[in-house]
């Protein structure tokens, strides 16, 4: 059995998949995973020690998972939290024909940071703590967090500030992204609010410590390529990595124009023109899908296949938000990957784990099981990783161990 106080312990399950190769694993490739039947995991202080046949496993009395299969933990390397309060009031009127676009002004982004701006800290951490409870209970591991419901200046650093407690009180590895550039302040210029985030926003998020990384909604309703640039000039200067919401809506050349700026990644691309296919094919951004999103949103998909062949690296997430997809579940995200956009199941466990790490900076240490690497793991209860896909709205996750602490026994 796991010994949570000295963090070492060992596992043995009827089979194991994982990622192998550098990260980012790039296009078709990610269909080659290491498999093992009868195998066996073990680590100490956190580390993963060994990976390989159960006979040969350094430990005693490993925990047995029979017809178990062992995977690393999930990424969720795009999500909205911490947010406040749901807006199913606005999906069911879209439902009855009315679009984002049109509910942007008052609803939308807009209303998300009203009701976050209305609760207290401790509100709103006992909103999102057992949102992140529930993502660990889905097999999340690590996930992103980020602001962008702040829509000022002190507003977003106070999301900031709330996004690092979150982090420290999740039981999962958390990042903060500062989405510097989400929506525009009403009463607000556009170039306002980018010289604000620019000159204020990004060196006090940098000075403090608050952030991993730095976004921008480049949209019709939101921003521009031209903004893009500017605040990855800011966010550089700050040495934090960029990401990019790009063509999700309608194409804007945003993949392309992330690409150039050697983004970390570049997310949704539901309307990616051939030229963007092609910088990510060759560029070190990372193709960031969110299907649970384009399903609700009744969007279509991007053109994966053609991202897969060329050689992108995908990953793949939730877009865990209250708008357009209160999905947390990572395996719900690997069956709307597989079944709607194309992926293989390989090609999603790579996308949800290995690549996603990447996206966040955190490969070094979590992603694939691998000896050194943190004792991230997830136990499914399937045969093959594709039970995963092939059940959508099943949980298959038995445990989860966060650096070889067991957080999830179900
Ligand atoms: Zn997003």
């Amino acid at each position: 059995m796991p010994e949570p106080s000295s963090r070492r312990g060992a596992i043995v399950a009827s089979a194991l998949v994982t990622p192998t190769g550098p990260a980012p694993v790039r296009g078709r490739s990610s269909a080659e995973p290491l498999v093992l039947r009868d195998a066996g995991v073990a680590w100490e202080d956190g580390a993963i020690t060994y990976v390989g046949p159960a006979d040969g496993l350094p430990a005693s009395s490993p925990e047995v998972f029979e017809g178990g299969l062992v995977v690393p933990g999930f990424v969720d390397c795009h999500t909205h939290l911490p947010f406040v309060g749901w807006r199913d009031d606005e999906f069911e009127t879209r439902l009855a024909g009315a679009t984002y676009r049109a509910l942007h002004g008052e609803g939308g982004i807009y209303r998300s940071a009203r009701l976050l701006s209305e609760a207290e800290d401790e509100e709103a951490l006992a909103f999102c703590l057992p949102l992140v409870r529930e993502m660990a209970e889905h097999g999340t591991t690590a996930l992103e967090l980020k602001t962008g419901y702040g829509l000022s200046l002190e507003a977003e650093l106070r999301q900031a500030r709330l996004a690092r407690r979150l982090a420290s009180e999740a039981p999962q590895a958390c990042t903060v992204t500062l989405l510097a550039a989400h929506a525009v302040p009403h009463g607000m210029a556009r170039e306002d609010w980018v010289r604000v985030a620019c000159r204020e926003l990004i060196p006090a998020v940098a000075a403090e410590g608050l952030a991993d990384a730095v976004d921008v909604y480049v949209e019709d309703i939101a921003f521009s390529i031209e903004d893009l640039r500017a605040v990855a000039e800011a966010a550089a200067e700050a040495g934090l990595p960029i990401r990019c919401h790009a063509d999700q809506l309608g194409p804007s050349g945003a993949a392309e124009a992330a690409v150039a700026l050697g983004a970390r990644s570049a997310d949704h691309l539901n309307h990616v023109s051939r030229e963007g296919v092609e910088a990510l094919a060759i560029g070190d951004t990372a193709a960031v899908l969110l299907p649970a999103s384009s399903f609700l949103m009744r969007g279509s998909p991007p053109p994966v296949r053609a991202m897969a062949e060329a050689g992108a690296a995908i990953a793949l997430a939730t877009d865990f938000n209250p708008g357009t997809s209160a999905v947390l579940s990572m395996p719900e995200a690997v069956a709307f990957g597989c079944a709607w956009y194309g992926l293989t199941p390989h090609e999603a466990l790579t996308a949800t784990t290995l690549n996603a790490a990447w996206v966040l900076g955190l490969h070094e240490r979590t992603g694939s099981l691998e000896v050194g690497k943190d004792a991230d793991l997830v136990v499914l209860d399937a045969e093959a990783f594709r039970r995963v896909p092939y059940r959508p709205g099943h949980n298959p996750v038995l445990a989860t161990l966060v650096g070889g602490r067991s957080v999830v026994r179900r």
